[in-house]
């Protein structure tokens, strides 16, 4: 699939995870973008990827992953889920990303081309769909499955309220570039 189903189909699971916490506004944003951008990292293995076309030069240092590869395996996600959640120390707050990830793999699943979910001690395909239902990629159910993604988000989408949250965020980090600076501007 394409990396903005992908990310809009993260981003839909981590804004529903949230609200079933009872999160507020500010986190339903930041654990929506939190499972868009996991939700694109499986795709580390693809040179056209989101992730590689930004990473420029260094993006040559992943040529070695085959697309579709052991990024797209359980042992990744359990690998994931557990780098979340050390780096987080909280389960319920590492569940975004996890979810991100896991979504990734799900909808890869929906495709024609599978994915080898059970890499590396079984290398096959595997399918979430009998044949005659499986995607095409960037074919018409995948944009109907983004639509649906960016339907379920909509009603957690305020404008005003995510550039509350830049600026907010913005706005701590030119505070502490000011604290920064006077320390050594007395
Ligand atoms: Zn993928």
């Amino acid at each position: 699939m394409m990396g903005h189903t992908h990310m809009l189909i993260g981003a839909a699971a981590g804004a529903v995870w949230a609200v079933s916490q009872g999160w507020d506004t500010n986190f339903v944003v930041i654990s929506a973008a939190g499972a868009a951008i996991s939700a694109i990292v499986p795709d580390i293995d693809h040179p056209q990827g989101h992730i590689r076309q930004r990473m420029g030069i260094l993006s040559g240092l992943l040529d070695w992953l085959p697309h579709r590869g052991i990024t797209h395996s359980l042992a990744m996600l359990i690998w994931w889920a557990l780098a979340m959640y050390l780096g987080t120390g909280d389960i319920r707050t590492a569940m975004p990303g996890i979810l991100g990830y896991a979504s990734h793999l799900i909808a890869d699943m929906m495709t024609k081309s599978g994915i080898p979910l059970f890499l590396p001690f079984h290398a096959g395909r595997i399918y979430a769909l009998p044949r005659l239902m499986r995607l095409r990629t960037a074919g018409i159910s995948e944009q109907l499955i983004a639509g649906v993604a960016a339907l379920l988000l909509l009603p957690y989408i305020d404008i005003g309220q995510i550039s509350g949250v830049l600026t907010t965020v913005g706005g701590d980090m030119v505070r502490w570039y000011g604290d920064a600076v006077r320390l050594f501007i007395p």
